[in-house]
């Protein structure tokens, strides 16, 4: 399993590649909802979302064993990762999108001379097609959350969160499959324990929730929230436990609230987010919480520009 010297040796690993993001506040919405909020900005990452941190760790390792071709399942974000790392390291790299993936997604894997490969709309789909890819062409396959290199990687942004902002008494983090909270609750948690660690998922992608609910892992098939990062169907066998052990809470938000947070910090803020990346602050504004010290993590900013009129409110 991981924690924190693991997310530190990676951390360690990883640091000439991502970026130390800035962190952003805007006064308005701090105002407007009683709490001192801030904004961990994954989207300004390299690639355009956090994902470059856990890709990276596991693929620096993995090349440091000689591999030269790696593959990905991902409907984007972490492909493009995987196939940037790669093309850094001068190693190649075959990425399995759905396909009804988003063109500027396909367009980056594509510009860092990744291969793609089209496979169904689930992550299940994707992820079983690469994994017989990766068995046909010994290409070695990094998941997109499920292993404790990417997971490790993920948390460094945790890391950052707390030698950025003090006093912090919550912190928002959106789940798909779990990589991003795991990773970043063990940080949090192994450092501070007080800090509360408060996940969010749309509700129509509500996987996470209700295996906590029931205390085990529930697959809720395909979902058509336009959070696209957060379409997984069940959590990872990795990330579940993590996430019950240190995730103090889930807030649900739906498709309207999430459009809200995109406008809101459009306008606001003056920052182009994706709907995934909205919906930690969605979560923040619905749990409302007061006088709190709040980091929200906005966890990317790839989005086609054709799809901005529709998410404007
Ligand atoms: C992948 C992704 C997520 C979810 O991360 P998990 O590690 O799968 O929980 C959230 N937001 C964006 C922008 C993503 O790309």
């Amino acid at each position: 399993m991981i924690d924190l010297n693991l997310i530190r040796e990676s951390r360690e690993r990883i640091g000439d590649i991502v970026k130390r993001t800035p962190i952003m506040t805007s006064e308005t919405i701090s105002n407007d909802t009683g709490n001192e909020l801030f904004f961990k900005c994954e989207h300004l990452q390299k690639t355009g979302a956090f994902k470059i941190r856990g890709a990276s760790n596991k693929v620096i390792h993995e090349a440091q064993k000689n591999t030269d071709h790696v593959i990905a399942a991902s409907s984007g974000n972490h492909g493009q990762a995987v196939a940037y790392i790669a093309n850094q390291l001068g190693i190649s790299s075959t990425i399995v999108v759905p396909e009804d993936a988003v063109a500027c997604k396909k367009d980056a894997i594509r510009a860092y001379n990744g291969n793609l490969e089209f496979c169904g709309t689930t992550s299940e789909e994707r992820i079983e097609r690469a994994k017989q890819i990766s068995q046909d062409g010994k290409a070695v396959f990094i998941p997109p959350y499920d292993d404790p290199f990417i997971m490790a990687g993920q948390g460094t942004a945790g890391l950052e969160i707390l030698e950025q902002v003090n006093d912090i008494d919550e912190v928002y983090v959106p789940i798909g499959g779990g990589g991003l909270i795991s990773g970043v609750a063990t940080a949090i948690k192994e450092t501070n324990p007080r800090i509360r660690v408060i996940g969010v998922e749309p509700a129509i992608a509500n996987d996470t929730y209700v295996s906590l609910k029931e205390g085990k892992r529930i697959n809720k098939g395909a979902s058509t929230t336009i959070a696209d990062g957060l379409r997984t169907s069940i959590p990872g066998e990795l990330t579940f436990p993590i996430i019950q052990r240190y995730v103090d809470d889930i807030v649900l938000v739906d498709e309207e609230s999430i459009k809200q947070s995109f406008s809101y910090v459009l306008t606001r803020m003056k920052q182009l987010i994706e709907p995934s990346g909205a919906v930690s602050v969605a979560g923040a504004l619905k749990r409302k919480p007061e006088g709190k010290r709040i980091v929200a993590l906005i966890s990317g900013g790839n989005i086609d520009g054709d799809a901005i009129p529709k998410l404007l409110i």
